[in-house]
């Protein structure tokens, strides 16, 4: 008796996600016979069995999927009728053919693998390094595809009998799991002094908690690098670490033992309770609650708090323990060098600042931070896409086989086109040293492998003085140039899969502008090819430059004196009156003064002139704190200034801090200048984006760029374009901050073809 069949097949992220047990348990269910198997393209299903008997099989295939995958599509094709085989059986996969599947994300330990590291009659009870098919460590462990236990740093522990049978059994939820050991054939934990001499003691982890307790300061292996740890609510330690790790007034994240804890900390709603647990686990920006217990210096100056949940199953065993309530863990790096993730490395780099480690021997392959993101305007958005999220693509709208964009400099990441998807590289960090360019060589390199793509030309930023010049192996391929505020556009239009031209409003710190200038406060008619400068934020002089960014009060001196003329020298009475000075002379002259339209640097000059933040020890810190300091329920704000000078229009920055500085020598309060100023820029931008609209037609509204990482000024835009009715489109899945440029660049090269 001849029965009819279904092809499916399954792409994406699916392969190295428990899949096949997936479909074979399904398969069980529902009596069906066939077979699913791995390929080059993804999971590929045969499956044969009754009309009735079929149809339930699909609709339970396609409507359900296994926690850690990523499904790109699925395809399910009427075969032929046929005698059925025995059984439904899981076939071995077929080598050698073309890889086009996408690489599984790193995940936090699963529940059903937590309770068996907590079971005492379990095998595996207390083993820091328990993982399944739906959980454990990926990205960071594979060094090639296809995944394979050998092609990851697993290779060094061969199974014992009895994960063996574990990982043959299709039945099994540990069924092809490639990290798979338990404490008879997995990596071992190790508690060793500064230079890597493991410490007599029999429990390692023990060891190490006594020591956090005690107020010491421990490197701890994580899944993408070392973390720097101590206990949050010992004020001297963390001070030590701060003051170790030269790191003075930046936030440091926390990790609590799960959320209900978290909650006697920090406010958290729905939305931040369920990115806080979700397998990404990233760090999540909350809203300080209560801090009494917390050390006071662990986010100084600000009303926020970035938390984290335990992803690894030795994070749960530091608190299953219950002497620790919460830990700073902050990532190990030296100020503004990538994460630490080798041993050895990690012993030369972080043993002046850790007092002891807690280390093992399972390699970590590739370098990832942790994420972070928070809640804004109601949706979450990425401030940082490492761990958890990376390699998942993104589309594009145009062919970018090939092409590898090489990013922007200070928060450094690459892209990599494979046809029409780009592969977003994690953070890296600042690229400011030839060791950070070797380190996004070997990324590119790597990518490249593993997506099995031959690069064809390299993408970089406009600025003539990149640093990227001098990345190993430029010289051998092509290279185009994109614009900075037209690679952030590029990025938000093509995640939003936007076609057709977009207004973009692209606030930021610094990017090169194409007149040689600072931009950085634009609005560009873009598309995926080009743009035009519709309007920007009026130039105002930066004295010193970069003395100016580090001296915040400077930049707000240069936006008095461009309004107040002399009399701006009676401003900001805390500032020296020589430094007052040395920047007037400097601005008179016209030395030594870049012209630069940057909101972000407007947004440090209201906070210095508001005596927030005279001084900025960590990037972004003037205008988060007056983010921090804003009344959010002042509904006060100034004139917007925006007009039209030739066939720009402007907005005058420099007049409205002047309108915040009379308000402020009036007797407001800073809490409430700070809103308004806020509420001011959105109003402005609004205006801004109003005109364009009447003079383009073009009602296609993008937002990007690192000032939109401000809860208040995104909120307050995105309401006042709206009274318009205009619903921007902003960034969900990638940080607006310039991790998003490489994405931007890949796009742009991919439309221009300029490599066909
Ligand atoms: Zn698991
Ligand atoms: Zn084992
Ligand atoms: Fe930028």
């Amino acid at each position: 008796m001849k029965y009819p069949s279904v092809h499916i097949i399954i792409k994406g992220a699916v392969q190295g996600v428990g899949y096949r047990p997936f479909v074979y348990r399904i398969a069980q269910a529902h009596g069906i016979r066939g077979w699913v198997r791995n390929d080059g393209l993804g999971v590929m299903i045969e499956a044969v069995a009754s009309k009735e008997g079929l149809n339930t099989f699909v609709r339970s295939v396609t409507t359900t999927r296994p926690p850690l995958a990523k499904v790109q599509s699925m395809e399910v094709k009427d075969g032929p009728y046929k005698d059925p085989p025995e059984s439904f059986a899981v076939v071995q996969s077929e080598r050698g053919e073309r890889i086009d599947v996408d690489i599984t994300r790193d995940s936090a330990v699963c529940e059903a693998c937590l309770a068996e590291m907590r079971d005492p009659a379990n095998r595996r009870f207390g083993h820091p390094f328990v993982n399944c098919t739906d959980c454990g460590p990926r990205y960071t462990i594979i060094k090639t595809l296809p995944y394979d236990r050998p092609g990851t740093t697993m290779a060094d522990f061969p199974m014992c009998p009895d994960c063996a049978k574990e990982y043959a059994s299709p039945g099994d939820r540990r069924f092809h799991a490639q990290p798979i050991c338990c404490p008879n054939c997995g990596p071992r934990l190790s508690c060793t002094d500064v230079k890597g001499v493991p410490y007599t003691g029999e429990n390692p982890l023990r060891q190490c908690i006594d020591w956090l307790v005690g107020g010491k300061i421990m490197a701890i292996k994580g899944i993408g690098g070392f973390h720097l740890a101590c206990n949050a609510t010992n004020a001297e330690a963390v001070s030590r670490l701060r003051s170790r790790k030269m790191r003075e007034e930046k936030p440091l994240a926390v990790m609590m033992g799960n959320v209900e804890n978290a909650g006697r900390f920090a406010e958290i709603d729905v939305q931040e309770k369920e990115l806080l647990e979700s397998l990404e686990r990233p760090i999540v920006i909350c809203k300080k609650n209560n801090i009494a217990g917390l050390a006071p210096n662990i986010a100084p100056g600000v009303p926020t708090l970035g938390i984290m949940l335990p992803y690894t199953p030795l994070h749960h065993l530091l608190f299953d323990d219950g002497r620790l309530s919460a830990l700073v863990m902050t990532s190990g790096n030296l100020t503004d060098e990538p994460i630490v993730y080798g041993n050895e490395s990690a012993f030369q780099r972080l043993g002046a600042i850790a007092d002891a480690f807690l280390t093992h021997d399972r390699d970590i392959y590739i370098r990832n931070d942790d994420s972070i993101a928070r809640v804004m305007d109601g949706a979450p958005v990425m401030l940082r896409r490492s761990r958890g999220y990376v390699p998942e693509p993104l589309p594009s709208p145009d062919n970018v086989n090939g092409l590898i964009a090489l990013g922007g400099v200070l928060k450094s990441t690459i892209a990599i086109g494979r046809k029409r998807m780009c592969y977003l590289s994690q953070y890296v960090g600042a690229i400011t040293t030839i060791e950070g360019l070797e380190e996004l060589r070997r990324l590119i390199d790597h990518f490249a492998r593993i997506l099995d793509v031959t690069p064809i030309g390299f993408v970089a930023d406009l600025h003539p003085q990149s640093i990227v010049r001098f990345l190993p192996g430029i010289d051998a391929l092509p290279l185009v140039h994109v614009q900075h505020h037209h690679a952030h556009g590029a990025a938000c239009m093509a995640e939003n899969e936007l076609s057709g031209k977009a207004l973009c409003v692209v606030y930021d710190g610094t990017g090169y502008g194409s007149d040689g200038n600072v931009w950085g406060g634009e609005l560009l008619l873009a598309d995926y090819k080009d743009f035009t400068r519709l309007g920007h934020l009026a130039y105002l002089p930066l004295p010193g430059s970069e003395a100016a960014i580090n001296n915040p009060g400077r930049i707000a001196l240069s936006a008095l004196y461009a309004t107040m003329g002399e009399k701006a020298v009676e401003a900001l009475p805390w500032m020296p009156s020589e430094e007052k000075n040395a920047v007037l002379d400097m601005i008179r002259a016209n030395t030594n003064c870049a012209q630069s339209s940057s909101m972000g640097r407007l947004f440090d000059a209201a906070s210095a002139m508001l005596g927030i933040c005279k001084k900025r020890t960590y990037e972004g810190q003037p205008a988060i704190e007056l983010e921090g300091c804003a009344d959010v329920n002042e509904t006060g704000e100034y004139d917007s200034l925006v007009s039209v000078i030739g066939k720009e229009i402007l907005i005058d920055g420099a007049g409205i801090l002047l309108q915040a500085y009379h308000d402020f020598r009036k007797g407001a309060p800073a809490d409430k200048v700070a809103a308004r100023f806020h509420t001011t820029m959105a109003r402005a931008t609004a205006d801004m984006v109003k005109r364009a609209i009447e003079k383009t037609g073009c009602a296609q509204v993008c937002l990007s760029g690192g000032c939109f990482q401000n809860a208040l000024l995104l909120m307050r835009t995105n309401a006042m374009l709206k009274e318009s009715g205009i619903q921007a489109f902003t960034h969900r899945r990638l940080p607006p901050n310039d991790e998003c440029i490489a994405y931007g660049q890949l796009v742009v090269a991919g439309a221009r073809g300029k490599f066909d």
